[in-house]
């Protein structure tokens, strides 16, 4: 017998014919005698409809009211599946994230799990019960329900899974595993069998939104088994797991893409010490994260200076920027939101060099002008023009050799 928590995403629920055959799933893990707690998203569009409907109602949504809004989405299919469960004649039980232990900070809209208390749902499986869980929601210390960021149910799963010692956490969703990229945008993708946490927790933060990044950071810490597969196939998915000697001889083993950023630059700001700390502190204090960072050496003591944040922060970043820039006496701040960011990632890059020239020169073979890079130990980004993004990817894919082969 086995503990397992199974996740499926908003397209594997996205009508009661799939929630029907969700149901046939966690029904054979239950039959076989496991012990199966389900972990569940909103159906599919339903997150952005109520994002858009909260826009009507006012142009800035107060942000507690809208995480009460958001998770009555995960609320719906939890309660749905419960209840074609019990209609089968199987003992099922709802959650909401507050039911099911779940703490939060207090961070409305992207929360971060504090702790997990799962005595709730510990009780309900000794009784027999399947466990169905509403994803994505938790509460903070004062009761007010919070959600976990966009995914976030990925990360609800990991969490339990971790927090209940199950074997296996398995993410159900519509691509059949973990690709060497999107395989929606380049159809030579190669499934991964297995993938270490390392690798895919750079894969999930460079943009592959296959699992949550903060999902792959728990399952990281807390050596949770993750098992992300085709919630329409039986087929064996891709094993998140920990590195192994044989994992280093890839020296690529993605590429992913994002979409999500944009550019600011402000133009001839003083190059004196503690310019850098008077632009990045109010953006800091704003809760605004920022991703890469370039300065240019200039000649009669001013540099520009560019960064990246999230389209979601950018319009707030903008506003901050202006402002610095009035108060250093800085030139014109420019802005750019058509960009992405495309990476090549794998653990072999630790002991391999040439890594970055192969992708220069990809890129450079299509034309396309690279605006900014940044690298770790196992990656190296570049930031280009978004309308290039599916060609850089596609370019990379055959530049470091991993074509499927047809
Ligand atoms: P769910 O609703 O099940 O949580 P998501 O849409 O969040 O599903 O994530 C699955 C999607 O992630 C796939 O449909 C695919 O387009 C995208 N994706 C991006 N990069 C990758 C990758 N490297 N491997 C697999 N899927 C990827
Ligand atoms: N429903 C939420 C979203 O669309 C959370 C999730 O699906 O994991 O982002
Ligand atoms: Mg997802």
């Amino acid at each position: 017998m086995a503990l397992r928590v199974q996740k499926y995403g908003g397209t594997s629920v996205a009508d009661i014919k799939r929630i029907n055959n969700v149901a046939d799933r966690v029904r054979k893990a239950y039959d076989q005698g496991d012990e199966v707690v389900v972990v569940l998203s909103a159906m599919s569009g339903v997150t952005d409809s109520l994002i858009a409907l909260a826009e009507q109602a006012t142009k800035t949504p107060d942000k507690r009211e809208l995480d009460v809004l958001l998770a009555t989405g995960e609320q719906t299919t939890a309660a749905l599946l419960a209840m074609i469960l019990k209609s089968r004649g199987y003992k099922a039980k709802s959650f909401l994230g507050f039911q099911a232990g779940i703490h939060t900070d207090k961070t409305s809209g992207k929360a971060r799990i504090m702790n997990i208390d799962c005595q709730n749902i510990q009780q309900a499986l000794e009784d027999g019960h399947i466990a169905v869980v509403a994803g994505f929601q938790g509460t903070d210390k004062d009761g007010a329900i919070t959600t976990l960021g966009r995914g976030g149910s990925d990360t609800s799963a990991v969490a339990i899974a971790s927090s209940l010692k199950a074997d296996v956490c398995e993410i159900f969703t519509d691509v059949d595993g973990v690709y060497t990229t999107d395989p929606r945008i380049c159809n030579s993708a190669k499934k991964i069998n297995r993938i270490s946490y390392e690798e895919m927790l750079e894969m999930a933060i460079l943009g592959a939104r296959v699992l949550q990044t903060r999902s792959v950071e728990f399952a990281k810490k807390y050596n949770v088994p993750v098992h992300v597969r085709s919630s329409f196939s039986e087929e064996e998915g891709t094993m998140v797991v920990n590195e192994s000697s044989d994992m280093e001889s890839v020296i690529v083993s993605g590429i992913t893409c994002d979409m999500n950023e944009a550019r600011i630059t402000l133009k001839r700001v003083p190059d004196q010490p503690g310019v850098s700390a008077k632009i990045f502190t109010p953006l800091a204090e704003a809760e605004i994260s920022v991703d890469m960072i370039i300065q240019n050496t200039r000649s009669g003591g001013e540099t520009d200076l560019t960064f990246t944040v999230t389209k979601d922060d950018f319009e707030r970043a903008k506003e901050i920027s202006y402002k610095v820039a009035k108060e250093l006496g800085a030139g014109e701040v420019l802005t750019a939101k058509e960009i992405a960011k495309v990476s090549v990632i794998g653990l072999g890059m630790k002991s391999h060099s040439g890594v970055a020239s192969t992708m220069f020169q990809a890129l450079a073979s299509e034309n396309i002008n690279i605006r900014l890079i940044s690298t770790s130990e196992i990656r190296i980004s570049c930031v280009i023009l978004a309308k290039y993004a599916e060609l850089a990817v596609r370019t990379l894919h055959t530049a470091f050799g991993l074509d499927q082969e047809k």
